[in-house]
């Protein structure tokens, strides 16, 4: 599994507590192209309670002032009343193999169709040599799991997260 060209690698995992999406893909040339807008839609084709969802995120070049910012949103599309639980978790790395914004985990419960989740992230990079590393490439692996629609012990445990970050380092 490798990213190359702007291409998005997807990967689809239904199991019997919930529905996992993977999205990995690069950033590249933010110096140059000064924005970045990732957007993949999906559903979770569950027998028992289907849902639809829209993932976006919006990257920007880092100025001079240091201030890296990213803003994810995540929306459940359709009309269901259902509630699901969603969780979503974050690695970037810059082109210099770091990994920024504390590699963050959004979860959400109860969310009925309509809802949209928003989080900005945001990570201060002071050196003009991390703010290039930033603006040249960045690796970014997103791993959304729809959980509580067709079991209700959907708990995402420590050591999928393991798998997860198993699975970035990779790439
Ligand atoms: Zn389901």
């Amino acid at each position: 599994m490798a990213a190359n060209n702007n291409g998005i690698e997807r990967v689809t995992h239904h199991s019997n507590t919930g529905h996992k999406f993977i999205f990995v893909f690069s950033v590249q040339y933010l110096s140059v192209k000064k924005e970045f807008t990732f957007k993949e839609e999906f559903n979770t084709e569950c027998e028992a309670s289907p849902t639809a969802w829209s993932c976006e995120m919006f990257f920007q070049k880092v100025l001079d002032d240091g201030r890296a910012c990213i803003l994810v949103t995540l929306r459940r599309k359709g009309y269901g009343r259902n509630p699901v639980k969603a969780c979503i978790s974050l690695y970037i790395k810059d082109s210099a193999e770091k990994y920024l914004f504390n590699s963050p985990k959004i979860e959400r419960e109860r969310i009925v169709a309509g809802e949209v989740i928003e989080e900005h992230l945001v990570e201060n990079l002071p050196f003009p040599e991390m703010r290039s590393y930033f603006n040249l490439r960045l690796k970014v692996a997103v791993f959304i799991d729809i959980i509580s629609c067709h079991s209700t012990t959907g708990k995402i445990n420590s050591e999928t997260f393991r798998q997860q970050k198993f699975l970035y380092d990779r790439l």
